[in-house]
């Protein structure tokens, strides 16, 4: 199972180290709920530093030093929510069979990308026709000539920076049906970084997500 951590401060080691001191108290702990997704702050005797550590049944603790405040922590957590929600995504993922994973990504693709779809749209003066999200082997995605676009479920195993780039390409396609100049030109008006995206993107397979 895979566990996804992040440490506020590298230059200490880790919190299960071999200090000396005694816990004196009781950790402290609180709750809240982020994203829809279940924060544990846990302060601890042995903490040195602020850590965040996904687990695969979904829920998110955050251990801290005891001398740490929670509202650092939390500001700690906030800074880094889209690492949270994407790595909550992949560690819930790690632990379901291959039929599972797709099914899971099926309902999550059908929570984020046509709102996303959408939200981009609005905001670059798009219109497309209608969305479909499809369990596709070979693309990320595709639109029509009617300007439906068809979203490829496994996109939501990505960083959203892929996400965008694919939703941008498609949308980008309701203008120019091609891939030639003017197709690049709006792309990367709206997507400086469009092209250095896309090269990261094709060494993705599909297959291996
Ligand atoms: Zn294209």
């Amino acid at each position: 199972m895979n566990l996804f951590e992040l440490i506020f401060n590298k230059k200490s080691s880790s919190c299960s180290g071999n200090s000396v001191k005694p816990a004196q108290k009781r950790s402290t702990t609180r709750v809240e709920m982020l994203d829809n997704i279940k924060i544990q702050y846990k302060k601890h005797p042995f903490s040195k530093n602020i850590r965040i550590i996904t687990r695969p049944k979904g829920d998110v603790l955050v251990t801290l030093p005891k001398s740490a405040s929670f509202s650092r922590a939390r500001e700690f957590v906030l800074k880094n929510r889209g690492w949270i929600k994407e790595n909550v995504q992949k560690s819930a993922l790690a632990g379901a069979k291959r039929a599972d994973i797709i099914k899971e990504r099926r309902k999550l693709a059908h929570k984020i990308l046509p709102q996303r779809l959408e939200y981009l749209a609005k905001k670059f003066g798009f219109k497309y026709g209608k969305v479909f999200v499809k369990n596709q082997k070979t693309v990320w995605g595709s639109c029509s000539y009617r300007n439906n676009i068809n979203l490829n479920l496994n996109l939501v195993a990505l960083s959203s920076e892929f996400i965008d780039y694919v939703l941008l390409h498609e949308l980008t396609h309701t203008v120019h049906k091609n891939h030639q100049k003017a197709f690049y030109d709006l792309l990367t008006k709206n997507m400086p970084n469009a092209l250095e995206v896309q090269k990261r993107l094709k060494k993705i397979k599909i297959s291996s997500l």
